[in-house]
């Protein structure tokens, strides 16, 4: 008869907090602003101290494997803004998971991480 092992026994494992929970929206990619300088040969931007442009806001996220970049007003940027947080804690919030559970898995089924590689 083959030796079988008792079921592992997991640990609890880690709850996202209720603020989380909450949130309602959370939109991909990054939200950038940017002061920049135009093509004009003698624009303000071009001076001694320069005086740039901007600022812009640049929404850039991956859609289909190719880079889009929307720029938004400032009023736009400010109105969404949150979204753009929120995306941000669940992304840290899945990295905290995943981490926590891959020590888990090993640590409970006795698997040893890879070593690094030197
Ligand atoms: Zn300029």
């Amino acid at each position: 008869m083959p030796c079988r092992k008792n079921p592992a026994k997991v640990p609890p494992g880690v709850r996202l907090s209720e603020d989380l929970a909450g949130i309602d929206y959370a939109l991909p990619g990054t939200l950038t602003r940017r002061y920049m300088r135009c093509g004009k040969p003698k624009c303000r931007c071009k001076a001694n101290p320069p005086v740039l442009h901007g600022p812009y806001s640049h929404w850039t996220r991956t859609v289909a494997g190719k880079t889009v970049t929307k720029t938004l007003t400032e009023e736009q940027a400010g109105r969404y803004q949150a979204w753009f947080d929120n995306a941000r804690r669940l992304r840290e919030a899945i990295t905290q998971l995943e981490a926590t559970s891959l020590r888990t898995i090993e640590n409970t089924e006795g698997w040893q991480p890879k070593p690094e590689a030197d």
